[in-house]
């Protein structure tokens, strides 16, 4: 998915991307220096992305190409030289025993609460992996959950499931066609694992459900939006636990880092609790016994 108003826009990519961060910058010019060796030019500025240059995106003015090899190995040579931190790979590899190993240095404090959450990007594009990392820590007692958009084969679901306590999944946008032009694909899948969850969440032995819909201005958080959403929702399962999310503005500083534009000109204000309630209502309206707010 690639939704319009991302709160993780450097998650969205499949790939490893370089990333800049102006902040950290200390003007020692060493990453020019390595561009220069490579008969290449840094600019000093975030480049946007332009239609005559062949690149996944422009960090900096030069291109990025995830699939080449010899690009990549450019980019390693200006990503070592900084010493600051500023340039810098968007991820890195990892195999799910030393995530696991990692995650399970808090195990002390599993122990008062809390858990282990996969969240993203979506961790349902890697459905052996997460469920390897998940096994491995419910094995060890943590409580298990993930966050996931849905947007995946059934299979990929079904593939982690059995390690998880608990699954965050969301439903943004009703109807196919408005589906297709928030978030860049139609929702068949999204709207057939739902109905697997409802369904499964009223069997034992499955993980707890909670259905989620951030509430984005413009996008998402429109009357109709929420209560064709809910009367979904409460036809399959009217018992199921429907959450709603607060717009969060914060999303808009990191888009410079990936050389997008946020869709909003103006940032908008977070909804307030009454407006929030409103929204809960009309979802209960429609038939839901479940609804809390996340303001
Ligand atoms: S090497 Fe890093 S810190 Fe130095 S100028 Fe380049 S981006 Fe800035």
């Amino acid at each position: 998915m690639n939704c319009r108003w991302c709160h993780n826009p450097e998650g969205i990519a499949t790939t490893r991307r370089p990333l800049f961060f102006e902040k950290r910058c200390i003007g020692c010019q060493l990453c020019e220096k390595a561009a220069r060796a490579a008969g290449e030019q840094l600019g000093a500025e975030r480049t946007p992305a332009r239609d005559d240059v062949q690149a996944d995106v422009l960090v900096r003015g030069i291109p990025y190409r995830a699939r080449d090899a010899e690009n990549n190995a450019l980019w390693e040579r200006i990503i070592e030289a900084c010493p600051s931190g500023a340039l810098a790979w968007d991820s890195r590899t990892v195999t799910s025993a030393a995530l696991s190993d990692v995650l399970l240095r808090d195990l002390p404090f599993f122990r008062h609460g809390g858990g282990v959450t996969l969240s993203g990007g979506e961790p349902l594009l890697q459905p052996e992996f997460a469920a390897d990392v998940l096994q491995r820590v419910q094995s060890a007692g943590v409580h298990t959950a993930i966050e996931t958009a849905l947007a995946v084969p059934e299979k990929n679901l079904r593939t982690v499931l059995p390690h998880l306590d608990h699954v965050f999944a969301d439903c943004k946008v009703w109807g196919r066609a408005a589906h297709i032009a928030a978030t860049g694909v139609p929702n068949d899948r999204i709207l057939a694992n739902l109905r697997y969850l409802l369904c499964g969440a009223q069997t034992a032995d499955f993980p707890t459900v909670t259905i989620r819909t951030p509430l984005i201005p413009q996008f998402t958080a429109t009357d109709e939006n929420i209560r064709a959403i809910a009367q979904f929702l409460a036809s399959e399962n009217p018992a199921i636990h429907y959450e709603l999310l607060n717009y969060n503005p914060l999303a808009a500083a990191k888009y410079h880092l990936v050389g997008r534009a946020y869709c909003f000109d103006e940032n908008p204000r977070k909804f307030t609790e009454a407006e929030m309630e409103r929204f809960a209502e009309i979802a209960r309206g429609a038939g839901l016994k479940n609804v809390t707010i996340d303001r």
